[in-house]
């Protein structure tokens, strides 16, 4: 079957060090490289969240210990997790197509997502994100460098960032040109880099923030016209009564199923929510279009339709 897919891999399966990372990757890439030799065209996107975390905290670290080392901003950090991440992908996709005879051109694409200044996000800061700060110390640096802390779990206080909605993807005619011309595309890489253009001259600027991945994959199947939106994570399906007596797995929801079972909380807000957001999102962006969410070990057959959650159209059969 040739179709169009976007994967989106979890930040959490790659992994906590270089070396667990290129050992995690180099298993995504077996199972995407399947996917490949079976006649799909894939555009890879991948989440950062513990790579980003550890990105930031060196820079954090590094500053307090010298302070002629800069602090680095979001930003910038998620610009370098997409170029890290993306050079492993590049070299275990590379290994993985050559030795089932299939190999081509992979590239990674730094990414620039447009998020809106007005979002309501940017006034209510929710992400967590690096070191834990006794109360005083984040009061401290929240008032010399104008950041929002919270008190996170009883561990301490912690910075927290806006995680504003995609509005577009900068670079979505690059993706196009290549995924045209045959290459497999890492793109998007921990949401992507949230940027906000500047009305008067249209340049591009860096946003504190954090963009969900799940819901930055669910725009860049819209963008590249992908048939399937598959989200690999670490369960086999998303679930009702989640981790309770009653729970049961959901192989296939309707957009309005699916949209109720999230009206009644069935998914956790950062982890299974997000994704059955994006799931909904694309799947009633247009028609044949279908979301998975299935465990990456099961990958070639959540493609197929065989294991996974699917969310498709109100009406399809
Ligand atoms: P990723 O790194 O792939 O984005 P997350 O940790 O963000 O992974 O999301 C996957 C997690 O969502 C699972 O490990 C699971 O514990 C959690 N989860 C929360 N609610 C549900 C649910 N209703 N069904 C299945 N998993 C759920
Ligand atoms: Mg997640």
């Amino acid at each position: 079957m040739n179709r169009t897919l976007v994967i989106a891999l979890g930040g959490n399966a790659l992994g906590q060090t270089p070396e667990a990372q290129r050992a995690a990757v180099r298993a995504a890439a077996a199972r995407i490289a399947d996917l490949v030799q079976a006649g799909n065209r894939v555009v890879l996107t991948h989440g950062n969240g513990p790579q980003v975390g550890i990105i930031h905290l060196a820079f954090d670290l590094a500053d307090a210990a010298d302070p002629q080392i800069p602090t680095m901003p979001f930003p910038e950090c998620t610009a370098m997790s997409q170029g890290y991440i993306g050079w492993h992908l590049q070299g275990a996709l590379s290994d993985a197509l050559r030795a089932r005879g299939a190999a081509c051109a992979v590239a990674t694409v730094v990414t620039q997502v447009v998020v809106d200044p007005a979002d309501p996000a940017f006034r209510h800061p929710s992400k967590p994100v690096g070191l834990f700060y006794p109360e005083a110390e984040a009061m401290r640096i929240a008032a010399a460098h104008g950041q929002a802390f919270i008190e996170d779990a009883g561990r301490g206080w912690r910075r927290v960032v806006p995680s504003p909605e995609p509005v577009d993807i900068v670079e979505a005619e690059s993706i196009r040109t290549l995924v045209a011309a045959g290459s497999l595309v890492v793109a998007c890489g921990g949401g992507g880099v949230p940027v906000c253009r500047n009305p008067e001259t249209g340049s591009l600027a860096g946003m504190d923030a954090v963009i969900d991945k799940d819901k930055a994959a669910a725009r860049l199947a819209m963008l590249v016209g992908a048939d399937r939106l598959v989200i690999l994570t670490t369960v086999p399906f998303a679930a009702l009564d989640y981790r309770t007596p009653a729970q049961r797995w959901i192989p296939r929801m309707t957009v309005s199923e699916a949209r109720r079972f999230c009206a009644e909380g069935h998914f956790a807000e950062g982890s299974m929510l997000p994704k059955v957001q994006a799931g909904i999102a694309f799947a009633s962006s247009g028609a044949g279009r279908e979301t998975v969410i299935a465990h990456l070990e099961d990958a070639g057959k959540a493609v197929s339709g065989a294991a996974g959650t699917r969310i498709v159209p109100d009406g399809a059969t």
